[in-house]
């Protein structure tokens, strides 16, 4: 394998020291693990960063995520982030679930919400070390199911709904930030606050499907500056994880970690156990490994050359002449990839405005890089009423109308 970053000389870890120093040369297991259980799901997302819809028939089966979750447990990954696609459209994800719980690794997972009826409310309101995330990305139905599908907005609000009913406890709202929604971020705070929930915003990726609708989607320059103050005022009641650092660069550094974690504590095993730097980069240049070869996940995240590269501490080349380059770190990897930028350049959304000339400079004659993985539904899914179950008659070819066809996990 090549280096993804430009040749970089390896330097020893520093004994001692910040945090975040410690963090760029990576830790012995990931601190920020997410492991998409399955490409299937219900919806078709317009901004899907991982392209879901259909799973894939080589998914991990049950008995195979039950040795990853072992696997887990001896190496103290105290917790895993689970999503998809769908992740509860899995017959066996329940189970998954407390077996999980069961090996001492807690599972915060994400859903739009379409099997959280009453019944799993109360389950999960029961359960330890379990915390959901239910998707929204309007704080209205017109604006949400613009991006994830009539009726979706109905769907994940009964989930709200249900959960607060439960008394479960702890329970977030996602949001992914883009330019039809960036204005209502007060509204979803009042939303969330209404659920006795905690609202947690991402940064929209071009990853995936998003691709596709970055540029119509992503936040405006303005926008941006708004979410800085927003969040400078906000910050300490809302969750951001590493979403939002390039933003520093506009004045104080803002609450969260400040470093793209790529390899170093973040990273993603997708549904078939193909391990990834970044969840946001599902692509042949950042898979590490896969979790069904020898030595398992632990020697795809310990031994890995990609990691060992990542792990290098950043050169920054042409952001190191920017005097935010120490709060601001040259931004997202993923969001640079996907738009066709040097990884040693500014970010695609530089608040600075290095971004916009660097993809004013982009040689257009060579398209962006895509992921080499598509799952979309092949049929006519975006737009659609949401599914509230998955279809009773079986499909006349496996995939392609029911992401579960010709599933068996064990
Ligand atoms: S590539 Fe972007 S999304 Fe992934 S860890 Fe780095 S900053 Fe975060
Ligand atoms: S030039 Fe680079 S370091 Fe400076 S603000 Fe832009 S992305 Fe950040």
């Amino acid at each position: 394998m090549t280096a993804v970053l430009p040749s970089r000389p390896a330097r020893e870890r520093p004994v001692g020291g910040r945090l975040i120093d410690q963090f760029e040369f990576g830790l012995d297991a990931p601190i920020c693990l997410t492991w998409e259980l399955t490409y299937a799901c219900n919806l078709a997302c317009v901004h899907c960063l991982s392209s879901s819809g259909r799973r894939d028939p080589r998914e991990l089966s049950t008995a195979e995520a039950e040795a990853v979750i072992d696997e887990l447990q001896r190496m103290q990954v105290f917790y895993v982030n689970v999503g998809g696609g769908e992740p509860t459209v899995r017959p066996d994800f329940w189970h998954l679930l407390d077996y999980a719980i069961g090996h001492d690794v807690g599972v915060k997972f994400s859903t739009n919400g379409i099997k959280l009826d009453k019944a799993r409310a109360q389950q999960l309101a029961r359960t330890d070390y379990v915390d959901v995330q239910i998707s929204l990305d309007g704080a209205t139905a017109e604006v949400n199911d613009a991006v994830r599908g009539t009726g979706s907005f109905a769907t994940a609000t009964r989930a709200l709904s249900n959960l607060a009913e439960a008394g479960m406890r702890d329970f977030k709202v996602s949001v992914v930030v883009t330019r039809e929604n960036a204005g209502q971020l007060d509204e979803f705070r009042a939303l969330t606050d209404s659920y006795g929930a905690q609202l947690r915003i991402t940064r929209f990726r071009p990853s995936g499907r998003g691709a596709d609708v970055w540029d119509r989607l992503h936040p405006t320059q303005a926008q941006q500056r708004d979410l800085y103050q927003w969040l400078l005022a906000n910050g300490d009641q809302v969750l951001t994880g590493d979403s939002f650092f390039h933003l520093s660069a506009l004045g104080e550094a803002l609450p969260g970690l400040n470093l793209c974690g790529a390899g170093r504590v973040v990273c993603l095993i997708d549904p078939v156990g193909d391990v990834y730097a970044c969840p946001f980069a599902i692509h042949e240049n950042f898979l590490a490994g896969n979790v069904r070869s020898e030595g398992g996940f632990q020697r795809v995240w310990q031994h890995s050359e990609l990691f060992a590269d990542l792990r290098n501490p950043q050169t920054g080349g042409a952001c190191t002449k920017c005097q935010h380059f120490d709060s601001c770190r040259g931004g997202c990897m993923a969001a640079k990839f996907f738009t066709g930028l040097p990884l040693d350049g500014p970010d695609p959304e530089c608040v600075q405005g290095y971004g916009e000339t660097a993809l004013a400079a982009r040689d257009l004659a060579l398209a962006p890089p895509k992921s080499h993985l598509d799952h979309s539904h092949s049929g006519p899914v975006r737009g659609q009423p949401t599914l509230l179950g998955m279809p009773a008659l079986p499909p006349a070819k496996a995939c392609d109308e029911s992401p579960l066809a010709g599933l068996d996990l064990r």
